[in-house]
């Protein structure tokens, strides 16, 4: 018989609505001996059925719920239907096939589908899967991406919440298909990327700033920009090809910075692009020292705070680094500024950048604000979900 596991008593409410991480500390009890990875069914205090989901001892996550009584049992079936709503979404609905070839299949719990993440890069599908009791649906779900998407290859990159959250360590896999022996070519509104799936960052793009990258690439006309953090030139690239006057890409990665440079000659942009391998820091400092400012300057580092204790240091990161982008931004130009830290809320951002503006004397005026790009969808309640921040700001 499946395990049963109560949650403690005024603990049940969210859950009731749907939120889908049961942490250890909500439990009062389990009933039956669930296996690593298994089906239980969580029960509020009282024993009542709230629905089914994966269990794991080993996570801080002890139960990741899937599926509310009234949606049916947690089988093949109903994951089945979960992926298939998921390329609806992004196929039918934003129709993002229409402006790019890299985009999120499945976005974990913001899909219903908790722990897994495929995305799609090019003619390659890459899959993380960071919740055990996922794995043995993974076959089938497999199956029909392969059906819907014929990849050339399907890849499985190891995830670091996986390691670190779920005990889970998973190697780097081709599941199908074969790898290209060479860098892969993507394009997005008509900017043309090249990208490393396989050893590349995370899965290789980061489509979740696509929305970002066009809104910013609208501003960047007869520009001198500076994309800080560059990674393979997302921002840089799509502002060269929108009209910038120059554009500077700083990234640490070696890698990286080949790749924009392969993707600026790609596409006849090369004139227009320097791609430097340097520390943003640092770098930031050098053109302070020099008097080196720019009228468009993006600033998009990886995650400052990884918990929520790390919080208060995280926000100092990010007030330094802010401080400093400031320094080399033209008078009248155009910060852009973001955090992928879902431990940084929106007040936490802004009052931040307050204090950057007060510090620098400066006053900034938002033009726009941004977050994650559709295809990384929140679903209600798990706000935790949200995690991107992006903002426009005039430095006047
Ligand atoms: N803006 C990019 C994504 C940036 S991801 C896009 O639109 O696709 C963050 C990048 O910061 C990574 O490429 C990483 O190599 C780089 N990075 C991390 N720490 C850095 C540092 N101290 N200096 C320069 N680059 C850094």
């Amino acid at each position: 018989m499946m395990a049963k596991v109560f949650v403690k008593e005024r603990k049940a409410r969210p859950f009731w609505f749907g939120h889908p991480w049961v942490f250890s500390g909500a439990i009062e009890k389990v009933r039956g001996q669930p296996e690593p990875g298994g089906i239980v069914e969580l029960c509020d205090h009282a024993g009542q059925s709230i629905g089914q989901g994966f269990w794991n001892q080993k996570s801080q996550i002890t139960v990741r719920l899937v599926a509310l009584t009234h949606e049916g049992p947690l089988d093949q079936a109903l994951l089945e239907t979960r992926l298939q709503r998921a390329i609806e979404m992004r196929e039918s609905v934003w129709k993002l096939s229409e402006v790019t070839n890299a985009y999120r299949v499945v976005h974990s719990e913001g899909d219903g589908l908790p722990g897994l993440i495929v995305d799609r890069v090019a003619d390659i599908l890459v899959v993380q899967v960071s919740c055990l009791g996922m794995i043995p649906f993974l076959d089938p779900l497999l199956a029909s991406l392969e059906a819907r998407f014929q990849p050339r290859a399907i890849l499985e990159r190891p995830s670091r919440v996986a390691l670190e959250e779920e005990g889970l360590d998973r190697p780097a896999n081709v599941m199908r298909g074969t790898l290209p022996t060479d860098s892969v070519e993507l394009h997005e509104h008509g900017v043309r990327y090249v990208v490393d799936a396989v050893e590349g960052q995370k899965t290789g793009w980061f489509s979740d700033q696509r929305d970002n990258r066009r809104l910013v690439a609208s501003l960047a006309q007869g520009r001198t920009v500076l994309d800080a953090f560059s990674y393979v030139g997302g921002f840089g690239l799509a502002c060269a090809k929108a009209g910038a006057s120059a554009v500077r890409c700083v990234d640490s990665s070696e890698p990286a910075i080949e790749s924009v440079r392969k993707g600026a000659e790609l596409q006849g942009l090369g004139a227009l692009i320097t791609a430097d391998k340097a520390n943003v820091l640092r770098s930031l400092d050098h053109d302070a020292q020099e008097g080196r400012t720019y009228e468009l300057v993006i600033v998009d580092p990886p995650k400052f705070v990884h918990k929520r204790a790390s919080l208060a240091r995280g926000l100092r990161l990010y007030y330094e680094l802010n401080l400093k982008a400031i320094r080399v931004t033209k008078r009248g130009g155009i910060l852009v500024t973001n955090s992928c830290s879902q431990h940084v809320l929106e007040s936490h951002f802004e009052e931040m950048l307050t204090s950057v503006a007060k510090e620098s004397g400066v006053r900034l005026q938002e033009m726009a604000r941004g977050g994650q790009s559709p295809d990384h969808p929140v679903t209600y309640p798990l706000d935790e979900s949200r995690y991107l921040k992006c903002r426009v700001l005039r430095v006047i």
